[in-house]
């Protein structure tokens, strides 16, 4: 049967084995993301920020073509009037080392497309202001977590 919805699939993956998350192909990829589409409102990383991010990772220049966010309020904005993005997120793992810089280079252009189980989300303080920010799900091209 095919899945609908983004639990369903997850569902299926971990019935398959799958614990914390699982590779994909290109296929199945695109599929998740068509799926993640519909849980709530996307924000697309500006390209400004993009360029932000690969100087914080020391990553190539356009290295990274697009990393969406879902924030878990269903709003895209900050009371700030910021609207968080992925920027937010990388800023905050990088400053506090919550991973190390090379898992998330490899995590943000990474050779595999991987596709991490979320649970509760990541919270990040706004780039802008310090309040924080849930994304309940992001993903670049190869990597999604949700
Ligand atoms: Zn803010």
């Amino acid at each position: 049967m095919e899945a609908t919805t983004l639990d369903q699939l997850k569902g299926e993956y971990r019935r398959s084995g799958a614990r914390t998350g699982i590779r994909l192909d290109a296929d199945e990829m695109r599929k998740v993301i068509a799926l993640l589409a519909h849980q709530g409102p996307v924000v697309e990383t500006p390209a400004l920020e993009l360029r932000y991010i690969e100087g914080m990772l020391r990553l190539p220049l356009d290295s990274i073509g697009e990393f969406s966010v879902i924030p878990a309020s269903g709003r895209s904005r900050c009371p700030c009037g910021r609207t968080p993005t992925a920027l937010d997120i990388v800023a905050y793992a990088v400053m506090h080392k919550v991973h190390e810089e090379q898992l998330l280079r490899d995590t943000v252009i990474g050779v595999y497309n991987v596709f991490e189980f979320a649970d509760e989300g990541r919270t990040a303080p706004c780039h802008r202001c310090g309040r924080d920010f849930t994304a309940s799900g992001y993903w670049t091209h190869n990597y999604l977590y949700a």
